[in-house]
């Protein structure tokens, strides 16, 4: 089998609506007087609201078929849009799911991801401190012994099962790509635990895409200079050995742009705010507070400094997120 048969034999359970959306948006373009700009709508993977963790639990569930377990168990901040879409899946294909959630619960009603986390009918875990999966092991352990079959999905679903979702959408892309006709194309994404951009990397080269990708670092303690970028190499490293490709990876084939990082992970700042109304107010569409309001924060700044040649077409990923919105509500209508 060559690289591209090992992709399409790995285990993939279908849960998303595919291909999304590729729009181009004008009245963004016009507004910030820059190079062409086109989104790609993963927010519209359609399953529980959709967003870019739909493509890694693709595989992810599909492994955890193969594997006979019955519940998956994954973990993330409060708000998580990893957690919600793990809950979705889980419900859509008959598993149960245990959420491992930083932070304690909250005395009101639950609003954005976490009141859909409770409808999908999750258990959660309540971690303080550890939003990153570091109370897992006990809790696997502790049900282990209860007789259940759990599926342990790492932070962000970002491990060389997740992130095959991201090497496949390359070549969705391609065909959209080729269907109208663009060329000179840079991805701008908002990039956190890695497994999108890692992905879309290895997936570039497999199909023989020449698009460039540029990570906007979401997460201060994981986007610092030297050590993220090693991790998305060394993840993109094991993504090419699976299937069986014998690119080597490096720190430098990966752009991550860490000037975006404000206040810390999921602090919202003027840069957040402004973009998720430009983004509204401009084309109607949804960004969220965590990712995708500060990668596009980013965006309009990097076109601000001239970052980008007239003739080069950006195409922002929409990686979703919007439900946490409606967990935000006091700071974004301020
Ligand atoms: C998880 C997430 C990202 C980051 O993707 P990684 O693969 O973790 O880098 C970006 N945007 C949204 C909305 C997310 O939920």
């Amino acid at each position: 089998m060559n690289p591209i048969e090992r992709l399409q034999a790995l285990p993939r359970t279908r849960l998303a609506f595919l291909p999304t959306p590729l729009i181009e948006l004008p009245r963004l373009s016009q507004r910030l007087g820059g190079p062409r700009i086109w989104m790609k709508r993963d927010d519209q993977t359609g399953l529980g609201l959709g967003g870019n963790k739909v493509r890694k639990l693709e595989y992810l569930v599909g492994e955890a078929r193969v594997q006979g377990c019955d519940t998956l168990i994954t973990s993330g901040a409060i708000q998580s849009n990893h957690c919600r879409q793990t809950a979705a899946a889980a419900a859509a294909t008959g598993l149960g799911c245990v959420l491992a959630l930083g932070g304690e619960e909250p005395t009101g009603a639950p609003t954005g991801n976490l009141l859909l986390d409770r409808l999908f009918g999750a258990t959660i875990r309540w971690c303080g401190e550890d939003r990153k999966g570091e109370r897992v092991p006990a809790v696997v352990e502790e049900l282990r012994l209860a007789g259940r079959r759990l599926y342990v999905i790492p932070y962000g679903g970002s491990d060389d099962v997740g992130a095959m979702g991201f090497v496949a959408a390359m070549g969705e892309l391609q065909a959209q790509l080729k269907e109208q006709s663009l060329a000179k194309v840079t991805i701008v994404v908002a990039s956190s635990s890695g497994g999108t951009q890692a992905g879309m990397v290895v997936g570039t080269d497999l199909f023989g895409v020449s698009v460039r990708v540029v990570g906007i670092g979401i997460d201060k303690g994981e986007a610092g200079t030297g050590p993220y970028e090693a991790r998305l190499a060394e993840l993109a490293g094991r993504l090419a050995d699976r299937l069986g490709m014998p690119t080597r990876y490096t720190a430098d084939r990966f752009d991550v742009r860490t000037g975006y990082l404000g206040g810390g992970y999921g602090v919202i700042g003027d840069l957040e705010r402004r973009a998720i109304q430009l983004a509204a107010q401009t084309e109607g569409i949804l960004l969220d507070p965590v990712y995708t309001g500060r990668a596009m924060g980013g965006l309009v700044d990097l076109i601000k400094d001239g970052a980008f040649k007239g003739d080069e077409t950006i195409l922002f990923w929409h990686t979703g997120g919007a439900p946490a919105l409606f967990g935000r509500g006091e700071e974004l209508a301020a």
